[in-house]
């Protein structure tokens, strides 16, 4: 243990409605120009802090540091300097009815909403809530994982010195039950963006939808990656093993069903396996760990439990499998070797539950109707990657995949202006761009009658 963190309940988020209440007047009606300027600043000052606060996620998180400093902490500023910049460009609609009247509308902020997220990619996901929701002129009442909590207290102290007024976020540190359901059944909270686990997603519905809050969620995933025989090879494979392991796995866009056609199975299956086998796990802070620890003791298990359940359904262990010992500083730490399964079909558990590890299955296909078929038999459909030189048939088969994000020859290539978002189990709504912007405020038609 490093550090600790207050356990909120409910008198505590409702000290923070009161403080959010008393400003929200002043801020809801403050110059899109200031809202700028400060949500500006504070991502100069996440990039002036870069280096404290990509040790501090590396730690918190046990994710490499170089992948902190050069994906999590940049994020998270491109994310406030993207609403910043959007605000001053988002406008609304008229609607002329000819010589009767016309119509506009008003988007205007919808109060106090709530911001909620997951310890996967901590402050990226922070603020890629809280940026748009402050850029509408919301008060926000934001709670990070109690597991990775240390860069939203860091956030805390930027978003002070770049002259955030006191009450507008609320940063709130607790336990999903007690913190995160005291902001979700508050009932000045008039809206939720929670991105997290499909569990806690159906449980905070549960509790908003009566209440007719408005509601973003963004949740699991068990992604397919469909790789055709005539793809760039070399690039294909890079980028499988990227979007297999990065972050040891635990990033919800991260591809765990791989589906390769039958005429290269076997090629894919020994040159997968054995980039797989060289992916260094290791110290975090060490630049030569391609793979860093698992987040937590509760989640090394959990993953460590689904591949002993891979191995009960008769799935092939083709490398990995096992935890790793690392030697040094982190002799305590929970890693886990990458790991490749084959000979499971679709319907098993494995293909079925999000490990969210570094564990991935190998599928072969014939046809294209079949890799269709494949990709869409599961009860998430968050993202998917399709490798293949016919641009034809990439844009037939992405047309017919059940999900809301899919890449072709590439993967986690991400323009923020895009929707973001998943079908079926995998979330209601989408972030991003415009999308963010609209679900941060309320449409209100304004008709004049000529
Ligand atoms: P989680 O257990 O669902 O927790 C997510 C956040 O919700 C945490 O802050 C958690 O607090 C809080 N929470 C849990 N139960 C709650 C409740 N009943 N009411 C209010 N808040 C509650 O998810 P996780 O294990 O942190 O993250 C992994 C999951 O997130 C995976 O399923 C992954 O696919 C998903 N994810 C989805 C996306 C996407 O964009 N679709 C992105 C990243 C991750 P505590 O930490 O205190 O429990």
């Amino acid at each position: 243990m490093y550090g600790q963190i207050p356990d909120s309940h409910k008198k505590d988020v409702d000290a923070a409605v009161s403080a959010a209440k008393k400003i929200f007047p002043v801020w809801s009606t403050s110059p899109v120009e200031l809202r700028f300027k400060i949500l500006n600043r504070v991502a100069e000052l996440i990039e002036e802090n870069l280096e404290e606060l990509a040790l501090a996620e590396s730690n918190d998180n046990g994710k490499p540091l170089w992948l902190s400093k050069s994906v999590d902490i940049p994020r998270a500023a491109a994310n406030f300097r993207f609403f910043a910049t959007g605000i001053m460009h988002f406008s609304t609609e008229s609607h002329n009815m000819e010589d009767k009247a016309v119509n506009y509308t008003l988007r205007q902020p919808i109060g106090i909403v709530g911001c909620i997220s997951p310890w996967n990619l901590p402050l990226y996901l922070f603020t890629w809530k809280i940026a748009p929701a402050l850029a509408a002129g919301n008060c926000v009442l934001a709670k990070p994982s109690e597991v990775t909590p240390v860069t939203a207290f860091l956030l805390s102290k930027i978003c002070k010195e770049a002259g955030l007024p006191d009450g507008v976020l609320n940063i709130i540190h607790g336990t999903g039950h007690g913190a995160g359901e005291a902001i979700v059944s508050h009932p000045d909270v008039k809206a939720i963006s929670f991105t997290g686990s499909t569990k806690a997603g159906e449980r905070i519905a549960g509790i908003a939808a009566p209440k007719f809050k408005k509601l973003s969620l963004e949740l699991g995933g068990k992604n397919p990656v469909i790789i055709f025989a005539e793809c760039d090879w070399d690039k294909m494979l890079t980028e499988t093993i990227r979007s297999s392991f990065s972050n040891q796995g635990e990033i919800c866009l991260c591809g765990s069903r791989i589906l390769v056609e039958e005429s290269v199975y076997e090629k894919f299956k020994e040159a997968f396996v054995e980039k797989t086998k060289a992916l260094t796990v290791g110290d975090p802070l060490e630049p030569s760990s391609k793979q860093g620890a698992i987040v937590s003791k509760v989640h090394f298990e959990k993953i460590l439990r689904c591949i002993d359940t891979a191995k009960q359904e008769g799935g092939k262990i083709l490398c990995g499998g096992h935890a790793v010992q690392v030697e040094g500083r982190c002799e305590n730490g929970y890693f886990i070797q990458p790991t490749v399964i084959e000979g499971l079909g679709p319907n098993c558990q494995t293909n079925q539950e999000e490990i969210f590890g570094p564990v991935v299955t190998l599928q072969s296909f014939k046809t294209d109707e079949e890799v269709v078929h494949l990709a869409n038999a599961s009860q998430y459909g968050l993202a998917a990657t399709v490798w293949t030189r016919d641009i034809s048939r990439a844009n037939r088969v992405a047309a017919k995949v059940e999900c809301g994000i899919i890449w072709i020859n590439c993967w986690m290539l991400r323009d923020l202006r895009t929707p973001f978002g998943g079908l079926k189990n995998s979330g209601v709504g989408r972030e991003g761009g415009w999308e963010a912007l609209r679900f941060f405020t309320e449409a209100k038609n304004v008709c004049i009658q000529l």
